[in-house]
């Protein structure tokens, strides 16, 4: 447990450079898709590289609690932020999880404090919701792996050091069973080995950190980068999708931040903004559509912090991390669309930052899971009970 105290005080120096450093110049980068480097750098200052590593190998190692906080925090300044370290956290938590010592030791320590950057490879061309159809190839050659294959949608993967990839090794299951993970190591930047970055991806919104299309060709890696060792051979999918349980409530906080930054926007502009001789949120429309939008915000919160709560005491969370996901991300697109409509004209310029946040929203819907992914999950934990 991360002491309250302790996490009250990290909170607050977080929400203090959000609000000084963060929102004042988020859409300087966001607008031209520029990586924030000074902001990425001020993360690490904070330790966020290493929120959830644990204490022995140098991280925070924050619960669940206190996380979900730190993430709602950076996405009220600026979603992307909290997508900087969010797969980094899911590469080092499988390390810390399902590595051997020795795979521990060796990298957690420099991920910790940013200067290993990792990124997680599942989703390719041809598989998103249906991972275990993946396709990327490892065979063994002596020592070495060799893989081949091309991986889609991979955030951070310019920057990264290390890949959480999920690739498939020769097995008799064509399904999850041949799946297997590697943490393979590479150089920052477009081309490493057999590594090469085959597509910068332009986004709709989520900009100013790259999400790529990476290619491996013959690429070689020692039988070190075998996560777990010869342990893992086939549990890769397995592993991936118990570390993504850390995404979606990860995700969910994200939906907390945009939903409470839409908010904000919508409540300051309705006091300010005049129609008909009054303030806007003196016409009962906007005062009721106003109390919907905080209404939703509290149950999101809620939702989150009770998953997050839940994983911290040790319990089950597929169903209250899905049930967090699902809602906290819709609740930030119909938020976002909300505080538009409530900024009038002016929500359709990039002059107020109501058009970021309904750019930026249905992400969520999508990562970690689509809606309609979780309400698989939610409805397979209920039939199953
Ligand atoms: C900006 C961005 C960043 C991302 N970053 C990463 C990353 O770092 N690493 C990574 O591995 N992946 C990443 N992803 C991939 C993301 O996880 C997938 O996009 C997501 O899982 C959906 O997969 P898909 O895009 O292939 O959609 P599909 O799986 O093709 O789904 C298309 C539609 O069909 C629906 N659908 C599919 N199956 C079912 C079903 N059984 N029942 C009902 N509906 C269904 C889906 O809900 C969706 O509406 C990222 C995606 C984006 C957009």
């Amino acid at each position: 447990m991360t002491e309250v105290g302790l996490a009250d005080e990290m909170i607050s120096t977080l929400r203090t450079w959000i609000d000084s450093e963060v929102i004042p110049h988020a859409s300087e980068f966001e607008l031209p898709d520029i990586y924030p480097t000074d902001m990425v750098l001020q993360m690490a200052e904070f330790g966020l590289f290493g929120a959830t590593i644990p204490e022995e190998y140098g991280g925070l190692e924050l619960d669940n609690s206190t996380y979900v906080r730190v993430i709602a925090e950076l996405s009220r300044g600026w979603m992307s932020l909290a997508g900087v370290i969010n797969s980094h956290l899911i590469c080092a938590k499988l390390i810390a999880q399902f590595g051997t010592d020795i795979q521990k030791q060796r990298w957690l320590p420099a991920m910790a404090t940013g200067d290993l950057r990792g990124c997680f490879s599942l989703s390719e061309p041809d598989s998103g919701s249906d991972a275990a159809a993946l396709r990327c190839q490892a065979k063994p050659d002596g020592d070495e792996w060799i893989i081949n294959g091309t991986k889609m949608w991979v955030t951070n993967g310019e920057k990264a050091g290390v890949v959480a990839l999920l690739a498939r090794v020769p097995a008799d299951d064509e399904g999850a069973g041949g799946i297997t993970c590697f943490i393979v190591e590479k150089t920052p930047g477009e081309k490493s080995g057999g590594i090469s970055i085959s597509k910068k991806i332009k986004k709709l919104g989520y900009r100013g950190l790259e999400t790529v299309e990476m290619s491996y060709t013959d690429h070689r890696i020692s039988a070190t980068e075998l996560l777990g060792g010869q342990n893992g051979i086939g549990n890769g999918l397995r592993w991936a999708l118990s570390a993504l349980e850390l995404g979606r409530i990860n995700v969910a906080a994200r939906g907390v931040g945009v939903a409470q930054a839409a908010y904000d926007a919508a409540l300051s502009y309705a006091k300010e903004r005049e129609a008909f001789g009054r303030p806007i949120s003196q016409h009962q429309a906007i005062a009721f559509k106003l109390a919907e939008m905080a209404t939703k915000l509290e149950a999101a919160k809620l939702l989150t912090f009770e998953a997050a709560r839940k994983a911290d005491a040790g319990e089950r969370v597929d169903l209250a991390a899905g049930m967090a996901k699902l809602f906290a991300s819709e609740t930030a697109s119909e938020l976002a669309l909300d505080a538009m409509r409530i900024h009038g004209g002016n929500g359709f310029t990039s002059e107020y930052p109501v058009e970021r946040y309904y750019r930026d929203a249905p992400l969520m819907i999508i990562g970690e899971g689509t809606s309609e992914i979780q309400k698989l999950v939610i409805s397979r934990a209920l039939l199953a009970e």
